[in-house]
């Protein structure tokens, strides 16, 4: 937990969120800026800044998060409809909030390109 950082504050309760998945290892909640019809962010509890910092984190960890994104993708309803799970890292990626997150977006047709 790092008080400075404003996903860990959201993890603690200590700042409001739209949280819709939350357990001992998880939280996703809703970007307060959405890009997509649906715009869910995903996050390990334990903080981490970026994906740069993977090494630090219980690989099994890494892999409830991405299970994480699935489930909160079909209970959002676009498991089938399709979505895109994207993670920011570092000045070129235009990262913001640098405890790892993966945005999950969909609902609509995604611009391309990624890059
Ligand atoms: P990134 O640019 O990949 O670092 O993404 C950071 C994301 O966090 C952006 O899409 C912001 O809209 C989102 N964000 C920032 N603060 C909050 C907040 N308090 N609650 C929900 N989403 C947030
Ligand atoms: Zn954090």
């Amino acid at each position: 937990m790092s008080s400075d950082c404003i996903f860990c504050r959201i993890v603690a309760g200590e700042i409001p969120a739209t949280i819709v998945y939350q357990d001992d290892q998880v939280t996703a909640f809703k970007d307060i800026q959405p890009q997509a019809t649906v715009h869910i962010l995903v996050i390990p509890n334990q903080h981490v800044a970026s994906l740069n910092e993977a090494d630090r984190l219980d690989p099994a960890l890494l892999g409830r998060v991405l299970q994480a994104a699935a489930t909160v993708a079909r209970e959002a309803g676009i498991a089938e409809s399709g979505y895109r799970l994207v993670t920011n890292t570092g000045p070129d990626s235009g990262q913001t909030v640098h405890h790892l997150h993966f945005h999950v977006l969909g609902g609509n047709p995604l611009r391309l390109p990624l890059g």
